[in-house]
């Protein structure tokens, strides 16, 4: 029993140091001290596996954006036009039909709507899992 306790207490601290690990400000002598329990331990490892994950996502995340932003897609710039000319909720409420009913992909508007909320938060990493899906529709050749 007490051994259990032991163990899951000292999985904590290490877990509490994996995000240094990911990003490389660990101490070097932690690092080793963390790297020693990992080879024993698969939950950490795991937890390590799931972190490295979610940062490589943050980072194509980024990488996306910033690609969206220097070469927007086909109608983009139309679409955005569109909304900046219907003032209101209303007016924006209304994008996705309207884009659906003037023939320009549906596809578009909702990622539009999305991706606009991510790009200010770069937080939404499972919602732009799903952005991604869609984007690779609107953006032939992707
Ligand atoms: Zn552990």
């Amino acid at each position: 029993m007490r051994r259990e306790r032991d163990r899951s207490r000292i999985c904590r601290e290490v877990q509490a140091h994996l995000p240094g690990l990911v990003d490389g400000t660990l101490p070097r002598w932690r690092r080793g001290l963390v790297n020693a329990h990992l080879r024993r331990c698969d939950t950490c490892r795991a937890e390590l596996e799931r972190q490295r994950a979610v940062v490589a996502g943050l980072d194509d995340l980024e990488a996306a954006t910033a690609a969206a932003i220097e070469e927007p897609p086909e109608g983009l710039l139309d679409a955005l036009l569109e909304r900046a000319e219907r003032p209101g909720v209303r007016g924006r409420a209304a994008v996705p039909v309207r884009g659906a009913v003037s023939g320009a992909r549906p596809g578009l508007s909702v990622a539009l709507l999305v991706a606009g909320a991510l790009a200010g938060t770069a937080a939404g990493y499972v919602a732009w899992k799903g952005t991604r899906a869609i984007l690779s529709r609107v953006r032939p050749g992707e």
